[in-house]
């Protein structure tokens, strides 16, 4: 299946062409048919899938088509609500390079920064609005938005909508949309309260279900590592300095962690920076250009800040803290491997953490592979530690493989993308499934 077979308008194929884009990933193929036909959709996919184009090419292509009809004004004729800024600003960056020969205008709208260049870019006109629930519902209310025009609204990510607060902004919203329209809800999960949400905001609806296994464990290489708690800043600083050339993701459960990791690395000469909730809007967006620039190596995250990020050629995510949410695991290793591409994502395991591995492992219905043993084990790694069997040195006490380790040039090293070797995570098979 090719985008041409898809009845796309000649701009947007044009444009697709432009991206590299030259077939369609699952979730288009099955969603653009659909939405082309004007029905409403439930699509049950996280991004990294293709997600953002799976709604906004059949959304470019119909505004394109009726553009004869556009009065002479810009009205808001689509409306996609995400939860958090960063992925408002990349919802919208995609819009314009999918849209840059259709003449359409989108932008886009978030809290954080001062409300009056976003007031100026409304008062301007435009086709497609994106934006973040608190600023969109507070611009609404001061009379800056109207959706008088409204053709199509998307909900995005709406799990973690609701598991942000913002459950109640979305049906303030809803509300005061013309019940005329067609409209998309996505979301990872589905969760009791998001089916309902569903319910109340599709017409008779579609379903599209890409499978979060599908999106991570065929396409991204895992692997754990067991280290105690205190040995984590020196294995991460060990596999930074083994594979300078990496761009990864450093996970953080919290916010004072995030802080602490960059600190530490900082302190080893690794230069990275934070993005989460306490940081202001302007620090955020810096140190994501920087990282999508390749000019800084090592972003380091909390859940929040970096879900749906989109970086191309990220080569590693890495779990410092395993989630405690099985799910978020899915998110965060689905940062790397995104669309047709292959990556890795590594785990870091205290003996705390390891009912998080459980529940994981039973979610993603696949064993992580366990690393080779390296020079930061935690005391109280288990005799079993999965899947690689063919290693005997694995069954001797821990304390012995650990000298030998220390002295082993290299100890364990992750070679990163371009860089196979035999240290790399394995992906499943049933010799290397634990028990
Ligand atoms: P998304 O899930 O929308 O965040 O997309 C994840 C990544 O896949 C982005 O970098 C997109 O540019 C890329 N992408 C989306 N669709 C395609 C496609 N059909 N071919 C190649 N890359 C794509």
């Amino acid at each position: 299946m090719t985008f041409k077979e898809l009845g796309l308008a000649e701009p947007i194929l044009k444009a697709l062409e432009a991206e590299g884009y030259t077939h369609p990933t699952p979730i288009q193929e099955q969603s653009i048919p659909i939405l082309l036909q004007g029905k409403d959709l439930l699509g049950v996919a996280q991004t990294g899938t293709g997600k953002t184009a799976a709604f906004g090419i059949p959304i470019l292509h119909q505004l394109y088509e009726g553009i004869s009809l556009r009065q002479t004004k810009r009205k808001v004729k689509a409306l996609i609500v995400t939860p958090t800024r960063e992925l408002a600003i990349q919802i919208s960056e995609s819009l314009t390079a999918y849209g840059k020969y259709t003449g359409l205008r989108n932008t886009v709208i978030f809290g954080g920064v001062k409300q009056g260049k976003q007031v100026n870019a409304l008062r301007g006109g435009v086709d497609i609005l994106v934006a973040t629930p608190g600023r969109l519902l507070d611009l609404m209310n001061q009379g800056f938005i109207s959706f008088r025009d409204l053709e199509h609204v998307v909900l995005d990510e709406a799990d973690q909508m609701l598991d942000m607060g913002f459950i109640h902004d979305i049906k303030k919203i809803i509300a005061k949309l013309p019940p005329k329209r067609q409209s998309l809800f996505f979301s990872a999960t589905m969760p009791k309260d998001i089916v309902e949400l569903s319910r109340k905001m599709l017409g008779d609806f579609e379903r599209v279900t890409i499978k979060p296994e599908q999106a991570t464990a065929e396409k991204v290489e895992q692997g754990v590592y067991f280290v105690s708690k205190a040995n984590k800043p020196k294995l991460l600083i060990h596999l930074i300095k083994e594979n300078p050339e990496n761009t990864l993701i450093v996970f953080s459960r919290t916010k004072h962690g995030a802080n602490k990791i960059v600190k530490k690395l900082d302190q080893a000469g690794i230069r990275s920076a934070a993005i989460h909730g306490n940081k202001s809007q302007a620090a955020r967006q810096k140190a994501l250009s920087a990282f999508k620039d390749g000019n800084l190596k090592v972003l380091v995250a909390t859940d929040i800040a970096a879900r749906g990020i989109d970086v191309e050629d990220l080569s590693l995510v890495v779990n410092y803290d395993l989630p405690n949410v099985s799910e978020t695991y899915v998110h965060r290793i689905g940062r790397t491997g995104r669309a047709n591409a292959s990556g890795t994502a590594l785990s870091f395991c205290d003996k705390d953490e390891r009912p998080y591995l459980r529940d994981i492992e039973k979610l993603i219905k696949q064993s992580v592979p366990r690393m080779p043993e390296h020079q930061f084990v935690d005391e109280d790694t288990p005799k079993d530690t999965g899947s690689q069997p063919s290693q005997p040195q694995r069954k001797q006490g821990n304390s012995r493989n650990k000298n030998r380790n220390r002295n082993r040039p290299g100890g364990n090293n992750f070679r990163g993308k371009n860089n196979r070797n035999s240290s790399r995570p394995k992906k499943r098979t049933d010799s290397n499934r634990s028990e």
